[in-house]
């Protein structure tokens, strides 16, 4: 009986997990969506809590306690502009709780006698890709953070040193299938797995971090399927499943983004110089404004598109640019919003910002259709974006960036960019865009300046 209620709690958790899923496609629905799956989770908890191999409630109620106190201020303090380290930082803890599974089974299944080959195959790919992401991912929080060189880390015979590992690995993994009770072989194949998740993350520079993290969610929810399979349970295969398959997606969706092949991301070394493109950047003066003149353009336009990047995130000036945008619609103009793709630092982030601000869903543009728009358009007001709207990913072979698709501001009739100073953007190249005659500066922090302009449209 008990176990009948467990089954079907664990459908309505999977039901709960796709809807959840499906909601968090659109801004309008993603707010849903996370307490859609935050309810499913809750209930498959429940219904795992209820099962009969569960010796003593104490170890449960201790380490819910620990994760709650971990995992409060992890969801609540840490700034959104931080939220890519912090989900390398939950993948490695996903991994790792993967892997001391797979260790507690093994060593469960030895000490009774009762390990067989089928089970072992199951817990050698749990603790492989579990060890491998805990290490990967702990790499990835350490370049995003800049605790650790964002640069690509590379040394002679990399790949060789790489494909003898890994194959070294499935070795272990072939021998343990063939001797099940070899635990040296066992723990072997553990540390070899997270030596590979060190390399595999070196060589790859900071910028592509966020498809990295996206591919190791991948790997955390292979392996919690490995576990589902491991220790019998159904509503870990469904929910790895879904986490492999989604992590998957989200990296190749970046990578269509930045234009780049996935092999390029994880194989190239983006991001990690661009003294050749700056180099070959037209250079000029650019023209700087003030909030003033600047303001008295965007009172009168008549078509208005804001563009919000990192900068935006950065100086949490979400507001403020939707109390602008409000102001110039109130005196006659209209307003609409840009969102490129991978603007920010994870996809989505301008997308989650600007509707927490609440700017109207049917506002937000993407790139594609919005692009369109740029060339009626008489006042382009670029805030804190640089990379997704620098020409060289269109016309500088040589840029890092190139092939990159970008927001054509530059075919706007004018352009007003607010940034603090001259800093690069993400990739570390320079932007024409900045000296392009049309284009005027209003230098400050974004939240500033924002304030500013709509103190001087009230007025105008
Ligand atoms: P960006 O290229 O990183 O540029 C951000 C700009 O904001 C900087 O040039 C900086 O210039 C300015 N800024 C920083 N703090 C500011 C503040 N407080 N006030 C005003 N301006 C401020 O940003 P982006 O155009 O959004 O491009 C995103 C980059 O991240 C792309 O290269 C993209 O490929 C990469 N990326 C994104 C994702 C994703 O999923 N979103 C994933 C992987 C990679 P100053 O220092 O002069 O102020």
């Amino acid at each position: 009986m008990t176990e009948t209620v467990i089954q079907v709690a664990y459908l309505i958790a999977a039901f709960l997990f796709i809807t959840a899923l499906r909601a968090l496609g659109r801004p309008d629905s993603a707010r849903r969506g996370m307490q859609l799956a935050a309810f499913g989770m809750a209930v498959a908890v429940a219904a795992t809590l209820l099962h009969a191999r569960i010796v003593t409630y104490e170890w449960i109620a201790i380490g819910a306690v620990l994760g709650a106190a971990a995992g409060y201020p992890l969801g609540m303090w840490v700034p959104m502009t931080a939220m890519p380290q912090r989900i390398a930082l939950s993948h490695a803890f996903g991994a790792l709780a993967a892997t001391l599974v797979g260790v507690g089974e093994y060593s469960h299944d030895l000490a009774v006698g009762a390990i067989t080959r089928t089970h072992v195959l199951a817990l050698s790919f749990e603790v492989l890709l579990g060890s491998l992401t805990v290490t990967g991912s702990a790499m990835a929080f350490g370049k995003l953070q800049e605790i650790l060189p964002g640069r690509p880390v590379t040394f002679p015979y990399q790949n060789i040193v790489n494909l003898v590992l890994v194959a070294a690995g499935v070795g272990c993994l072939a021998w343990l299938i063939a001797y099940p009770i070899d635990a040296r072989v066992f723990v072997s194949m553990i540390v070899i797995a997270a030596v590979v998740g060190v390399l595999f993350v070196l060589p790859i520079g900071g910028a592509d971090m966020p498809v990295v993290v996206s591919l190791l969610n991948s790997y955390a929810g292979l392996a919690a399927v490995a576990t589902g399979f491991a220790i019998d349970n159904n509503i870990l295969i469904i929910v790895g499943a879904l986490d492999g398959l989604s992590g998957l997606i989200l990296s190749l969706a970046m990578s269509k983004a930045m234009n780049r092949s996935f092999a390029n991301v994880l194989f190239g070394a983006f991001g990690a110089d661009g003294s050749v493109a700056s180099a070959e950047a037209a250079g000029g003066e650019m023209s700087e404004t003030n909030s003033e003149n600047a303001a008295l353009r965007l009172a009168y336009a008549e078509r208005v598109i804001m563009v919000p990047g990192y900068g935006l995130a950065v100086s949490q000036a979400q507001h403020q640019m939707r109390e602008l945008g409000e102001l110039i619609q109130k005196r006659g103009g209209e307003v609409r919003y840009a969102i490129h793709p991978v603007a920010g630092r994870m996809p989505g982030h301008m997308n989650v910002l600007l509707a927490e601000a609440g700017v109207p869903y049917d506002k937000l543009i993407d790139m594609d259709e919005i692009n369109e728009r740029f060339a009626e358009t008489d006042v382009a007001v670029v805030v804190g974006a640089n990379d997704v709207v620098n020409p060289a990913a269109q016309t500088n072979r040589a840029s890092p960036i190139f092939g990159m698709p970008i927001l054509k501001v530059a075919d706007a009739k004018s352009v007003l960019v607010l940034k603090r100073g001259r800093g690069k953007g993400f990739s570390g190249v320079d932007n024409d865009l900045f000296v392009d005659p049309k284009t005027s500066m209003l230098f400050g922090d974004a939240r500033e300046s924002l304030l500013d302009l709509g103190a001087e449209v009230k007025s105008a």
